[in-house]
């Protein structure tokens, strides 16, 4: 996507938008009403934030409503902790059905009216056949099918073996319910689709009150219609499934008409949306689970840090399309740094401590300095402890500086922010010779950052007190998969063994221990970090929601 569009998208309207526009505008429509229809079977992820901005996007812009409803038609796949992860997923992205939360098995009962209905008008059928041998006669895109020998079975009879089925007569796989449509149709899923099939299982709600259960095809639109939604809004894979959708609802009698529309899928660069493969994933223990910050789900950005704000953003900015597309993941970048920028408060961390002795300040001593809590807002600070021992950032301190490096060597004077100007005096090292201590000298007249002599530094680093500083691991993240566009067939090898690093002996300003899990700040020069659930009062674990750099111009110029 180029920035062009991604522009056009921003300032005006989708396809899906004009369409319910006109609808308003030609009053075939009082109240639009969408819905956000997830199976259960899973967690949500990014690209299902995408449909769930647009669902309840587009019914809060034209002053209708969006119905949360469970999809839950096949009972083998599905949990009643997916049901709860989904609905907290929504909320926390920022959006509210109200009272009308649903569920497709509440509608098993007239799902079920519905098939007899089709079954009397000698539409449906039961059908004998192994699914092979259905999955065989079904003929090609160039073929036509053909029709199963049990099509003509009288209404009496299938009315009897579709009662005994429900009954449970059968075992699982013995029948099938298949509306009687046409075997020759160029729309493969006209050919005499499968309604319902035997499934002996029990269902997170409705338990083992069943042992038939409906295919999408026939729960969804009917759903749908039930729930007098106005439009019916899904990916392009569903769009061949459109005829068969309107099918039921002109052969049915259905309480209103609802029209489906389709529009492309979200996919991101680097990143896998494919539910069986994150449910994978999370099975396999490839990562820690359903909300390891590496995953592409809502639980797990939220757990990196990102804000809802930032996926809204997000979504807004790549729009809605017809035609299928890969999005940058920088694209996603740039929408959380855009937020935390504004949002995130600032704060001092050092992840790669490196001690450092003021030799000429008083030894016990310490001092409170006023630190700025954001760039933009100077009435709020805090206070941070100063001393004679400190922590500073390794790679902030070089033995033999090329000219260009403006941070510590022995000899030069940088900035501490919010406190002195320090000058490097000497190394000390280890056995090894590696640095281990920098004994240094401060300017008690440069508190606060400046010189009254005028005299300037080019460099200012962050700090932490030693005695004051609270110990952390940080855990750095990285793309879950090597390849911008990951081999779903073998994915497990396209893991990338650098997605996560862990900080194992960070220093924090001790302020930090306040802040709440999942609550990103800035910590100063380094990116946007927020304490994980796995945070001890004694050891703070932050994870690192995304680096500070600023990679909008490489999106802008496509590379
Ligand atoms: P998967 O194909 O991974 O199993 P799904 O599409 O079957 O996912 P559902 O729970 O059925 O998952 O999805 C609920 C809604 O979210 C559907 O309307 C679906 O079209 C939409 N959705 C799912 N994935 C994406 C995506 N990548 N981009 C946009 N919308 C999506
Ligand atoms: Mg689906």
């Amino acid at each position: 996507m180029t920035a062009a569009e991604t522009i056009t998208t921003e300032a005006g309207r989708d396809f899906i938008r004009d369409i319910i526009q006109a609808d308003i505008d030609a009053g075939r429509h009082k109240e639009i009403v969408t819905r956000f229809p997830p199976e259960p079977n899973g967690y949500l992820h990014i690209g299902h934030a995408k449909s769930i901005c647009l669902n309840f996007g587009v019914a809060a812009e034209f002053g209708g409503r969006c119905h949360l409803r469970f999809d839950d038609t096949n009972p083998v796949k599905e949990e009643q902790e997916y049901i709860d992860s989904i609905e907290r997923d929504v909320r926390w992205l920022g959006f509210d059905w109200g009272r009308h939360l649903y569920y497709a098995s509440d509608y098993f009962e007239q799902l079920y009216a519905w098939a007899e209905y089709l079954i009397q008008g000698g539409k449906a059928f039961v059908d004998d056949q192994s699914q092979e041998a259905i999955r065989a006669t079904r003929g090609t895109l160039t073929e036509p099918g053909q029709n199963s020998p049990f099509r003509e079975r009288p209404i009496e009879e299938n009315l009897d073996l579709f009662r005994r089925m429900r009954a449970g007569e059968f075992p699982n796989g013995a029948r099938v319910l298949r509306a009687k449509i046409d075997m020759a149709a160029g729309n493969i899923n006209l050919r005499d689709p499968v309604l319902y099939r035997i499934l002996h299982a029990s269902h997170p709600r409705t338990g083992e009150a069943w042992c038939i259960y409906p295919s999408y095809d026939f729960a969804h639109g009917q759903s749908d219609a039930i729930e007098c939604i106005t439009h019916s809004i899904c990916t392009l894979e569903f769009e061949d499934h459109r005829p068969l959708y309107d099918w039921f609802i002109d052969n049915l009698p259905v309480p209103s008409k609802p029209h489906q529309y389709e529009f492309a899928r979200l996919n991101l660069t680097y990143t896998v949306l494919s539910k069986r493969v994150l449910t994978t994933l999370v099975r396999e223990g490839l990562v820690s689970g359903w909300d390891d910050p590496r995953m592409p789900t809502l639980a797990g950005l939220r757990r990196r840090g990102v804000p809802p704000e930032a996926l809204r953003d997000f979504a807004k900015r790549i729009g809605v399309a017809k035609a299928n597309s890969v999005v940058d993941v920088a694209m996603l970048d740039f929408s959380v740094r855009e937020v935390l920028n504004r949002t995130a408060e600032r704060r001092m961390a050092v992840l790669k401590p490196l001690k450092v002795v003021i030799e000429n300040y008083p030894d016990g001593q310490t001092e409170e300095l006023e630190a700025l809590n954001h760039p933009d807002d100077p009435a709020s600070t805090r206070k941070v402890t100063f001393g004679r021992e400190l922590y500073v950032e390794r790679d902030d301190f070089m033995e033999n500086p090329p000219k260009k490096f403006h941070r510590l060597s022995v000899g030069r004077e940088v900035r501490l922010r919010f406190a002195y100007f320090i000058t490097c005096r000497e190394v000390v090292k280890d056995a090894a010779g590696e640095v281990v201590e920098l004994r240094c000298t401060y300017d008690p007249a440069t508190k606060g950052g400046n010189a009254p002599d005028g005299r300037k530094v080019q460099g200012t680093i962050h700090w932490v007190s030693a005695a004051a500083a609270v110990p952390a691991e940080v855990r750095l993240y990285n793309h879950l998969f090597r390849n911008a566009a990951p081999n779903v067939a073998d994915f497990a090898s396209e893991i990338n063994p650098q997605s996560l690093e862990v900080l194992a002996d960070c220093k924090l300003e001790p302020s930090l221990a306040a802040i709440p899990a999942g609550q990103a700040v800035q910590f100063e020069r380094q990116g946007y970090f927020c304490p994980d659930g796995d945070s001890r009062p004694d050891r703070l674990v932050f994870n690192r929601t995304i680096g500070l750099r600023d990679t909008w111009a490489k999106v802008k110029g496509g590379g």
